[in-house]
């Protein structure tokens, strides 16, 4: 054993903690958790747990159903909300195949591989989320409508909110877990909330946002609310996006930054951007995975950005453009290596290791190929014409699941990303959940067309 192990075992002792909780993560983004007495860690650190691969969504064929979880002591962590006198403690694992390779199907695993490909190329990537989600007053019963937890908007301060001390308390717990905060605010619809969660490498990052659903969860049922992650959960408000910021350092240099030039943006970060629009609907589906995800990109479609959509539709970046699907923030002078991006795409319910793989993936593509920058957009996009907009080589990004799939099925970029397995199971889940949306008579059509015809 290694001393992060050795680190492991005698804070479970000293701190009498009785269960430890070993986190995985399926290839839809869903948190897997098994339980493990501390007597059995040692094991699972030389060995690994072993589990049934083929009753997890996505990891496995049913005849190569045997995998281990082996638990990664650097993400070692006590959980707050479990405080009692044997608390529990939780480890993210990796996946391994019955002969000890990483499995093909882990999507940490798929992340790894892609962050190793730009270690090749000399770059370390950092990502920040800004988070957002609903609070609701509980959870809806089947049929039932939601109903946010208070009235607020953007900014707004919410003394009567029924969950009251929600954020504050939050992001105490963010904390106590190691994750640090930068912003919180209440965002633009009522009930929604907004985190943004300090910059970290990308990894750190997936493994802190599913860490952060969860933590969210656990303080929404202690404050008597439902917190949820769905994409678009009101028709006349708008979606919880998780737009991320991102940026490649060479070392601990900025390799986004360069002096003088345009929005002081380097060739390497010109380069991430035109890979990024370049095969921005080639990765829509993997940043924007569900039937609903298409609502809240084009949920605001025909109203204007003030309407507090601000879901990017259309393929363009821009500086401090707020329509666009990537913006180049802000400088700041005394902060060269706060050099970043914004992809704005992303929704809080993707599998943030598989999102950020595809984004990775795409910008390094830009790079590599030394992908020339479209010219920025200055204007509000969705204010466009159609026309206006073709007359300008703007694309809209896919407008349904179905659509996003078809791009996605084309993409080599994709499937490379992605490995083979974990990208034939994402289309063919996915395909099926468009099928079966695509057959429901809903609501809607009952309302508009049963009075009439
Ligand atoms: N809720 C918007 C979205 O779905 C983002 C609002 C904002 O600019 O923070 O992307
Ligand atoms: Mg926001
Ligand atoms: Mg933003």
């Amino acid at each position: 054993m290694n001393r992060q192990q050795e680190f492991v075992l005698r804070t479970l002792e000293e701190r009498d903690i009785r269960f430890v909780r070993l986190w995985f993560t399926d290839v839809l983004g869903y948190l897997k958790s098994v339980a493990v007495a501390p007597a059995e860690l040692e094991a699972a650190f030389t060995e690994g747990i072993g589990f049934d691969g083929s009753a997890i969504e996505g990891f496995a064929r049913v005849y190569e159903s045997d995998m281990l979880a082996q638990p990664d002591p650097t993400t070692f962590q006590v959980l707050p909300w479990r405080n009692e006198p044997h608390g529990a403690a939780r480890m993210f694992c990796n996946i391994l195949l019955p002969d000890g390779s990483p499995s093909y199907a882990d999507p940490r695993n798929v992340l790894k591989r892609q962050l190793s490909r730009a270690s090749d190329l000399g770059f370390t990537f950092y990502t920040h989320p800004e988070i957002e989600f609903y609070l609701l007053k509980k959870k809806p019963e089947r049929g039932e409508l939601p109903e946010p937890s208070d009235e607020g908007g953007y900014f707004d301060h919410t003394p009567h909110s029924l969950a009251r001390d929600f954020r504050r308390n939050a992001i105490m717990m963010l904390e106590e877990m190691g994750i640090s905060v930068e912003f919180s605010h209440h965002e633009g619809g009522p009930g929604q909330q907004e985190i943004d969660l300090r910059y970290a490498d990308a990894l750190t990052t997936a493994d802190n946002i599913m860490t952060f659903r969860m933590v969210m969860k656990e303080v929404a049922i202690e404050q008597g609310v439902y917190a949820t992650f769905m994409p678009k959960p009101f028709t006349e408000h708008p979606g919880s996006g998780m737009h991320t910021h991102m940026s490649l350092f060479e070392g601990d240099r900025n390799a986004f930054y360069e002096a003088g030039a345009e929005y002081q943006l380097s060739k390497i970060g010109r380069g991430f951007i035109a890979g990024l629009l370049r095969h921005a609907a080639e990765i829509t589906a993997v940043c924007n995975q569900f039937v609903n995800s298409y609502k809240r990109l084009w949920g605001n479609a025909a109203a204007s950005a003030g309407a507090g959509g601000e879901a990017p539709a259309y393929i363009c970046w821009g500086h401090n453009n707020r329509s666009a699907l990537v913006r180049v923030p802000m400088y700041k002078p005394r902060k060269s290596n706060s050099a970043r991006i914004e992809f704005r795409a992303l929704d809080s319910a993707c599998n943030p290791y598989l999102a950020f793989t595809v984004i990775l993936a795409a910008g390094l593509k830009g790079i590599e190929e030394g992908y020339e920058l479209p010219p920025g957009a200055s204007d509000d996009v969705w204010a466009l014409t159609d026309a206006e907009r073709r007359a300008l080589g703007i694309m809209p990004l896919p407008q349904s699941l179905d659509e996003a799939l078809r791009v996605m099925e084309r993409s080599e970029l994709v499937a490379e990303a992605l490995g083979e397995h974990v990208f034939d199971f994402f289309l063919r889940n996915k395909k099926a959940e468009w099928e079966d949306y695509r057959r429901q008579v809903t609501p809607y059509e009952l309302e508009r067309y049963l009075p009439t015809l």
